[in-house]
């Protein structure tokens, strides 16, 4: 079959988060864009990470609060006969959602005049690549590529992905609940997908190597999160290690904290032990590019060691999350139309979906004082917070971190339920470098959770009017 050949101004490979907006914004500064992706539309995030967790999330939050009130009427007064969940429905919800956003954003891709090519991409110089698509081979040739290939999930040798042993991707594809699910990795994934199948009615065991789950953060952060699991029934198996599969019938077998063997019998096992970038099977070796870890190396404007080649997404490194990976898109996309950017972002805020939801942006104390800082804490708890009363939500706070000497907001974190909706609020003070008065000064809608924010920059300066 002949061989077709397109030359263009900026090649973007990958259409996840990061490789679609920067296509997008490249095509709007009228940069010759191309994007080619291997799979769909969207990346990880779209078809099978952020948004389609969310959906279930939502669907298990929806059946677990009437299943309560069938438990037990709850003091809402409200009673109902005991729901029943249909997964292969919620499913095909969840699917429908991805479809529109997949088309969105082939729309958006096309309305910005950027050039759309469906198969793999294999380099054969830092300028060329190879793309088999279903009509045969193209050939890209490209001033600038941007690289984007995003992530996989990590693999433990001696569990490896098939059967019962399910990566997220599967996790978000069941057709029925599993009676019994154990969930190896209590981070991000594992802890909001295991909260998810315990609330559909799954009876869930989480094994975390560490000696508490999410270790990324901070005790106090994660002790609602950790209380509410309980509240689920869900065990917690922390500083154990998974073995592998044993040998009767279908379970895990673990080394406990305290050093015992244990069988965990279980219909699925789903590994949630961390993301790995997606450097391999494409021609990336070829180029040489420096790394730092598994991770491409880049600089503050994502370049790559290779001139004309940038990065940017999850294949850069941590944190890997949606919106860093498109904020990078967006910078690389306007540096390649010419204008002066880099990355000059104070903070990058996270969420982790648990119930309750977790925020963090900016530097926690513990962080600000390795980093020399001597600071001004400020808490506020939601059990004083009206709308958090009235919503049946009092677990969880609001805390500030903030310069002792300048009050300047070096970091916000907040665990509780909704708190995601804050996680703007909290980024927008430490990007505008707003100090504690600011944030005191600011008139915060009653009755509102964000009132919490507001409380907690005053009780740092030493004068809350709720405690
Ligand atoms: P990706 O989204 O991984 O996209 C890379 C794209 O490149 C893919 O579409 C792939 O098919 C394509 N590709 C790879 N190699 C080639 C090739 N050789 N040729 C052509 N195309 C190629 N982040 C959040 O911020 N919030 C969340 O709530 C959240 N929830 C998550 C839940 C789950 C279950 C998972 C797995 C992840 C979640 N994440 C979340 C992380 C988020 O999905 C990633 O950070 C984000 O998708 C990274 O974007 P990216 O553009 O770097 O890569
Ligand atoms: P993670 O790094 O959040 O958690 C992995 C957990 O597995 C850690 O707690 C780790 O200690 C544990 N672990 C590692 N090896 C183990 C073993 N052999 N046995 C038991 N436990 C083990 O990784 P993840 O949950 O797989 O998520 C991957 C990435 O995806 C995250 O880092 C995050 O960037 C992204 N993500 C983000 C969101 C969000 O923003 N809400 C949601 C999901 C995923």
């Amino acid at each position: 079959m002949p061989m077709k050949e397109i030359v263009c101004k900026l090649l973007v490979i990958g259409a996840g988060p990061g490789g679609y907006i920067c296509a997008i914004r490249a095509g709007q500064l009228g940069v010759d864009t191309v994007i080619v992706e291997a799979v769909k539309a969207g990346g990880t995030c779209l078809n099978i990470g952020c948004i389609p967790s969310k959906a279930l999330i939502h669907a298990a939050e929806e059946f677990e609060k009437v299943s309560h009130m069938a438990g037990n009427g709850g003091p809402l007064g409200i009673t109902v006969e005991a729901p029943k969940l249909d997964l292969a429905k919620a499913v095909a919800w969840k699917d429908g959602i991805v479809g529109r956003l997949n088309s969105g954003v082939l729309g958006l891709l096309r309305k910005a005049k950027v050039k759309i090519v469906h198969g793999k991409a294999t380099f054969r110089d830092g300028k060329t690549v190879e793309v088999e698509t279903e009509t045969g081979v193209q050939i890209i040739r490209a001033e600038t590529v941007v690289i984007a290939t995003g992530s996989e999930p990590v693999e433990l040798p001696f569990l490896p992905f098939g059967g019962p042993v399910i990566s997220s991707t599967e996790a978000l594809s069941l057709k029925t609940v599993p009676k019994k699910l154990v969930v190896v990795g209590g981070g991000y994934i594992g802890l909001e997908l295991g909260t998810a199948f315990a609330k559909m009615g799954s009876e869930v065991t989480v094994v975390e190597a560490m000696q508490q789950i999410l270790p990324q953060y901070d005790a106090e952060l994660v002790r609602p999160v950790a209380k509410r699991l309980a509240d689920l029934g869900i065990r917690v198996l922390t500083g154990a290690k998974a073995k592998g599969l044993s040998e009767e019938g279908l379970a895990l077998t673990i080394e406990t904290a305290e050093g015992e063997e244990q069988r965990l019998p279980a219909d699925k096992i789903l590994v949630t032990v961390g993301r790995k970038p997606r450097t391999e099977g494409w021609g990336l070796d070829e180029l040489d590019l420096d790394r730092t870890g598994k991770f491409l190396r880049i600089d503050d404007r994502c370049r790559t060691s290779m001139r004309g080649v940038h990065a940017i997404g999850d294949i850069t490194g941590e944190p890997m999350l949606a919106h860093r990976a498109m904020a990078q898109g967006e910078m690389v996309a306007e540096i390649v139309a010419g204008k002066k950017r880099t990355w000059d972002k104070r903070c990058i805020p996270a969420v982790c979906f648990t119930d309750p939801e977790i925020v963090t942006a900016g530097l926690s104390p513990d962080e600000a004082r390795a980093q020399g800082y001597e600071i001004r804490v400020g808490q506020f708890p939601f059990n004083a917070n009206g709308r958090a009363m009235t919503m049946l939500s009092e677990d969880g706070f609001v805390r500030i971190v903030a310069r002792a000497d300048s009050n300047l907001v070096l970091g916000v974190q907040a665990v509780g339920a909704g708190v995601s909706e804050l996680s703007s609020a909290f980024a927008l003070a430490i990007e505008m470098g707003a100090r504690l008065e600011d944030i005191a000064a600011t008139i915060h809608a009653h009755p509102t959770r964000s009132e919490g924010f507001q409380e907690a920059a005053l009780k740092a300066l030493g004068h809350a009017l709720h405690i």
